[in-house]
């Protein structure tokens, strides 16, 4: 098992600390969603992204190895 960073995408406020400050280069802006999201294969799990996220948006899920 392993955690990866998850965004909420209603409580998400687009303010970009996430993205400047997540150390993997995980958090991508989705075009086609006009959102935020981890990308899962970059995520190494830091929680930084909860941590700081001043809209509580973001948390940690599971997942299979
Ligand atoms: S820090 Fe939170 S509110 Fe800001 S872009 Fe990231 S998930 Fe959205
Ligand atoms: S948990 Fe860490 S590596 Fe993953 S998206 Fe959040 S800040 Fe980036």
């Amino acid at each position: 098992m392993r955690q990866v960073g998850s965004i909420d995408v209603v409580r998400c406020m687009m303010c970009r600390t996430c993205v400047a400050l997540c150390p993997g280069e995980a958090i991508d802006f989705d075009k086609v969603g006009y959102c935020y999201k981890v990308n899962e294969e970059k995520c190494i799990g830091c929680g930084k992204c909860i941590k700081f996220c001043p809209y509580g948006a973001t948390s940690l899920e599971q997942r299979e190895d």
